[in-house]
């Protein structure tokens, strides 16, 4: 049964009188050397136990029950298991669940997996495109528990994530993931990989969740509210931007700003992700 080309998964569907679900972003890879690519950039071994989010026809799956030690497949469309019940059947290392990945407990349905709690797990996915933040933000969130993610998105969100400061594309986001994360591009994939192609093209990236964040950030509340602030002022100097938002007056905001060797007429979105740090912990 060939998951993996759009011969092999249009007589899938076909065959259980199914059509691609837009809503669930259901753009399903028909590139081998695609698949190859994202497993392999997992960098997993037999000891690993591999989370996969949006098993959809089990392609990924396949690729990555071949090199991991247990796989975790997770999909939310009831009328895919029969489907993936059927690709996967041969296979003893994969466990396959039936649900929405933003809902389940990951401590106990996901890193339950693990048979030593300090083992970390990897993530795997050709993500659909609408849970992509909420996704990062989980993965951020259990960073001490992932070693990393493939994850295939939008290539403007990786454009974003990638982007280094004064670039056009840098942001909110930037800062946020890079603080916690290491990001990496692992390719730039094109709509004709899929089937449905998506209207837009897309980019596998890694993220590798830090140890600890790349910087001591003292009070998370003002570093969130500086960052905030230089990027809805995109064009402010950083000066005016401390004093515009009260988060200092003049005479402590050019202290700050000259002590730490940044010019006070530097716009906020040319900082890097230290830069912001070492402001606020001065102004906290
Ligand atoms: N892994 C397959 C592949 O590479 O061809 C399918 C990828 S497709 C882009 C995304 C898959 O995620 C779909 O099968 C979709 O039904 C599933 N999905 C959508 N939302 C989900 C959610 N919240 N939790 C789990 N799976 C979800």
């Amino acid at each position: 049964m060939d998951n993996a080309t759009l011969s092999g998964v249009r007589r899938l569907l076909a065959e259980k009188g199914l059509r691609p679900h837009k809503g669930l972003g259901q753009n399903f890879l028909i590139d081998k050397n695609i698949l190859q690519k994202i497993a392999n950039a997992a960098e997993c071994t037999k000891n690993d136990v591999v989370l996969e989010i949006g098993a959809g026809l089990g392609s990924l799956t396949l690729y990555l029950a071949d090199l991991a030690g247990q796989v975790v497949a997770v999909e939310i469309d009831k009328k895919l298991i029969p489907i993936l019940q059927e690709v996967l059947a041969a296979r003893t290392n994969i466990a396959l669940i039936s649900g929405d990945i933003l809902a389940l407990d990951w401590e106990q349905e996901i890193f339950g997996f693990l048979k030593d709690p300090r083992d970390r797990i990897i993530i795997c996915a050709n993500l659909p495109y609408y849970i992509t933040s909420p996704v990062i933000f989980k993965i951020l969130e259990h960073g001490n528990r992932i070693k990393r993610a493939v994850l295939m998105i939008q290539r403007e969100v990786a454009e974003r994530l990638l982007a280094p400061p004064g670039n056009r594309n840098y942001g909110l986001i930037t800062v946020n993931v890079n603080r916690m994360a290491e990001v990496e591009m692992i390719a730039r994939v094109s709509r004709n990989c899929f089937y449905p192609s998506p209207e837009v093209d897309s980019a596998v990236i890694r993220l590798s969740p830090r140890s600890r964040p790349s910087i001591l950030v003292e009070n998370e509340e003002v570093f969130a509210e500086l960052v905030r602030a230089a990027f809805q002022a995109r064009r402010k100097t950083i000066l005016n931007v401390l004093v515009s938002r009260n988060l200092a007056d003049r005479d402590k905001a050019m202290e700050v700003l000259l002590a730490l060797g940044v010019d006070p007429n530097r716009r906020g979105e040319t900082l890097s992700v230290e830069d912001f740090a070492q402001i606020a912990n001065r102004l906290s």
